[in-house]
């Protein structure tokens, strides 16, 4: 039986390959987060049916409910959770233990509680710095000036794998001005990159602007909307 999140997820493959092959990158590069956040499990379990192994959620009660739920399951050792939402520090324990990846760290606090509460038989937290790229006062992320400070703190943590960078530009439907904006991001990325081994992750691109992040570098795209339909909040 064809599912719609099957379709859903075969198309949005689809696009990652037209868009890599239009600027001449190779598909295998990039990787696909399942952003399920405010979805339920009966939709996470279509997506993993159909192939996926990788989900993004944004709340840490909701997406600490859905790892312990497919950790009951013959899948749990082949799933990988992301942690995208912002993150209070009084509940960064939760996602320390619960997590494989966090794509919001934004001050050297989080990271420190991140580092002492991640539990000794598990694998570093592999980790990604926030930027705040478009520079919405309201929105969490660096800023672009104090990236490399904050990189170098964090590189000290021992119990946290300082991966790459991530950022969620402010809505812009132009793709010209996508494209500036993501550009912008990977030159970050770049300098990153020359000043600690081990980064390789540049996370960028959503459902409505996914084609401009892969022309700029991306390398992880999080994409909600395009597999699981429109969110509904209560
Ligand atoms: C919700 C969310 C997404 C997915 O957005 P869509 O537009 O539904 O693809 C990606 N990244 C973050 C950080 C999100 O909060």
């Amino acid at each position: 039986m064809c599912t719609t999140i099957q379709q859903n997820l075969a198309e949005v493959t689809q696009r990652i390959v037209n868009s890599a092959n239009h600027c001449g990158r190779d598909p295998k590069e990039i990787t696909l987060v399942a952003v399920s956040k405010t979805k339920p499990v009966s939709l996470i379990e279509l997506a993993i049916q159909a192939g996926q192994r990788r989900f993004g959620e944004n709340y840490v009660k909701e997406g600490i409910d859905k790892i312990i739920h497919f950790s009951a399951t013959p899948f749990a050792n082949q799933l990988e959770w992301h942690f995208i939402g912002p993150l209070q520090s009084n509940k960064s324990k939760l996602v320390a233990e619960h997590f494989d990846w966090i794509h919001t760290i934004d001050r050297e606090k989080l990271a420190r509680r991140l580092h002492e509460q991640r539990p000794i038989d598990k694998p570093p937290l592999n980790a990604l710095i926030q930027v705040n790229i478009s520079k919405e006062e309201t929105k969490s992320g660096v800023s672009t000036s104090e990236l490399l400070e904050l990189a170098y703190k964090i590189h000290k943590f021992d119990r946290i794998k300082l991966r790459g960078l991530m950022v969620i530009p402010a809505p812009e439907k132009d793709v010209t001005n996508q494209l500036a904006t993501f550009t912008h991001a990977a030159s970050l990325y770049k300098q990153l990159k020359a000043h600690f081994d081990g980064i390789d992750t540049l996370s960028m691109g959503m459902s409505d602007d996914m084609p401009a992040a892969i022309t700029a570098g991306s390398n992880l795209v999080r994409i909600g909307t395009a597999i699981f339909g429109e969110r509904y909040y209560s």
